[in-house]
């Protein structure tokens, strides 16, 4: 470690040598390495954080450069998935930091080797379903998370100290139903919403990463940078009122695998299916109304197909959605990407 490079933030009294130094031997994981994870990973690494895994399922496209502020133009014309672009850009920043970039799909049947030694996990991620995952590991871990989420102009943050604080099912108990939520591909997303609330992650990180965790407040942050407001939630109360069942009866649904989507490759057809975890009933027109903002939409009483404008490579894709949450996604025969378009356009 050069203390130099440190200087000003050992200057800081939260932090100091100690900090420093615990900083510098700390393991962490990063979830996704979208806008949310950019600036995570980016702040992290010049902090000092000796040790950070990166997992990411996606690819550089030129629609990311607006907010992900580790991307550039050069990594959308090579192709890059996002980890392999980050890892290139974070050891320019700070080649003292080692830096671990894991190109994969987490699930239930993956995320436990992601843990391994970390002491603290991080939610750079855009889907309800690894959130969820994410929190079961937490519990079974005894790792804590800090859940980050923003969409449109607004961000949301809330650390998760398992068996101690409230965990996202004290909060939610159940995800919000598959295509009832905004997501950054249907609504949009401001890079600035999405710096406010990566940062705050970010403080809450370097604070309990440095050993002021019990300084950290018990409280859901929503920001919202379009209308000027923040506000706080208290959540220190909440676990003890909620009779959540993954605190209290140790429930890990994600975790064991019951509450997954599926992709199945449907042979000769240049097409995917995805299958939520569970069977569901959409509203056909309330879906089409979100997917004008992906291109042209076609809409019967048996399903809804959108014609994708935005090109994926020499893709050109077609995605056709059911009533019981159930996807078609014609124009490729991968199923790692057909998932990232189910969970880009239906918010899982
Ligand atoms: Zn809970």
């Amino acid at each position: 470690m050069s203390p130099s490079r440190y200087q000003k933030q050992m200057l800081f009294a939260g932090v100091g040598l100690d900090g420093q130094q615990r900083l510098a031997g700390s393991h962490v994981l990063l979830v996704g390495c979208g806008a949310l994870g950019c600036v995570v990973a980016d702040t992290l690494v010049r902090a000092g954080v000796g040790r950070i895994r990166i997992v990411d399922r996606d690819f550089v496209e030129l629609s990311n450069l607006q907010r992900q502020i580790l991307f550039d133009e050069q990594d959308v014309a090579e192709h890059l998935p996002k980890v392999i672009a980050a890892e290139r850009r974070l050891r320019c920043v700070n080649s003292e930091i080692a830096i671990e970039p894991i190109v994969a799909d987490v699930d239930w049947s993956n995320i436990c080797q992601f843990t391994e030694g970390v002491s603290l996990i991080l939610d750079g991620t855009d889907n309800f379903e690894i959130r969820y995952l994410i929190n079961d590991v937490s519990l079974h871990a005894g790792i804590p998370w800090i859940f980050t989420g923003c969409t449109g102009s607004v961000g949301q943050v809330m650390p998760v100290f398992p068996h101690d604080s409230a965990c996202l099912r004290c909060l939610m108990p159940t995800p919000p139903p598959l295509g009832s939520t905004e997501t950054c591909d249907t609504a949009g997303v401001l890079g600035p919403a999405v710096n406010v609330v990566a940062s705050f992650q970010a403080a809450l990180a370097l604070k309990i990463l440095t050993g002021h965790a019990h300084e950290v407040a018990r409280k859901l942050t929503i920001i919202d940078v379009w209308s000027d407001s923040f506000r706080q939630v208290d959540v220190s109360k909440l676990r003890a009122t909620s009779q959540c069942p993954a605190c209290f009866q140790g429930e890990r649904l994600w975790l064991h695998g019951s509450q997954k989507s599926s992709s199945t490759i449907l042979c000769g057809r240049n097409a995917v299916q995805v299958t939520p975890p569970e069977k569901l009933t959409l509203s056909l027109p309330d879906i089409a109304n979100r997917l004008l903002a992906v291109g042209e939409v076609v809409l019967n009483p048996f399903l809804v197909r959108v014609i994708v404008s935005e090109s994926y490579g020499e893709h050109s894709l077609e995605i056709t959605i059911f009533p019981d949450g159930r996807a078609i996604i014609r124009g490729t025969d991968d199923p790692a990407l057909a998932r990232i378009l189910y969970s880009r356009y239906m918010g899982t």
